[in-house]
């Protein structure tokens, strides 16, 4: 993927696979914005991590769900590289428990982050994009949001509710030259899945057809194509990444 020249924003970039998708779209020559919203440290050394491997990286931190907040974000991509070429919408969290139990804070937290959050930055990224009439946003749902999960209606809903976001997004700018995809990521080895009990991992195992987990390399990879030129014809679409789990 040749992605010189190009300006790059990835949200929640000091997590598992934020780490691996700015890394790769560094590799792949792009001018990378690292944000975090607490993890100062990490963020800071993947910025180190990029630069000892020649490639360019500057730290953003912020809480997506706040309009001030993301818009100073994505403000700060644009006054540091004069533009925003592509968005990572990855910050993300989950607050799970059973329906019956779960509080409408828990409900509230999750889809501020994941969904309100995601709203927030491609509006600010989006006025950039329109006026430059280049743009290519992936927004990180879930298989989750298309499968359902016991447990998670808050970061399902949210989940299902960024695939809505994407095609109508979409569908709006596509005339600009300004892609909106999805992934849809699957049980990916980050914090999330290694929090799983040894029984739940095995249960989870049995389901997958490629019978692995995914890397955050794997994630990256899609994200990456998504974010190139050569994906210039590929708009409104959520791609699975997930081993066969939703087939
Ligand atoms: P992670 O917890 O390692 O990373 C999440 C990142 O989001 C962290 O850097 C965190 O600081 C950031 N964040 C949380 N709240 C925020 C806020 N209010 N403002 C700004 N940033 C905030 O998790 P991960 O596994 O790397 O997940 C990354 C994304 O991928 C998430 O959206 C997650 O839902 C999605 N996902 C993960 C998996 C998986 O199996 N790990 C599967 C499907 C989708």
């Amino acid at each position: 993927m040749d992605l010189n020249g190009s300006v790059a924003l990835v949200t929640g970039a000091s997590g598992g696979i934020g780490q691996a998708v700015a890394s790769m779209l560094a590799r792949s020559g792009a001018r990378v914005g690292l944000h975090y919203l607490s993890n100062s440290e990490g963020a800071t050394a993947l910025a180190a991590s990029i630069t000892a491997a020649g490639g360019e990286a500057a730290i953003f931190g912020g809480d997506v769900s706040d309009p001030e907040q993301a818009s100073t974000i994505v403000r700060g991509v644009t006054e540091h590289w004069g533009k925003i070429d592509i968005l990572v919408n990855n910050a993300g969290i989950t607050r799970d428990s059973l329906m019956l139990r779960m509080s409408p804070e828990a409900w509230d937290e999750v889809l501020s982050v994941n969904l309100r959050g995601a709203f927030l930055c491609t509006k600010q990224a989006l006025t950039h994009m329109v006026r430059q009439r280049y743009g290519r946003i992936v927004n990180m749902s879930s298989v989750v949001g298309i499968t359902g999960n016991p447990g998670q209606a808050n970061y399902a809903a949210s989940k299902a509710g960024l695939i809505g976001f994407t095609k109508a997004v979409a569908r709006e700018v596509a005339s600009r030259n300004v892609t909106v995809n999805a992934v849809a990521p699957g049980y990916i080895i980050t914090n999330m899945v290694e929090q799983l009990s040894e029984d739940m991992r095995n249960q989870v195992l049995s389901r997958i057809p490629m019978s692995r987990f995914g890397t955050p390399e794997d994630v990256a990879e899609v994200v990456a194509f998504l974010c190139s030129p050569q994906a210039s014809y590929v708009t409104g679409q959520v791609v699975g990444i997930d081993g066969g789990l939703a087939i």
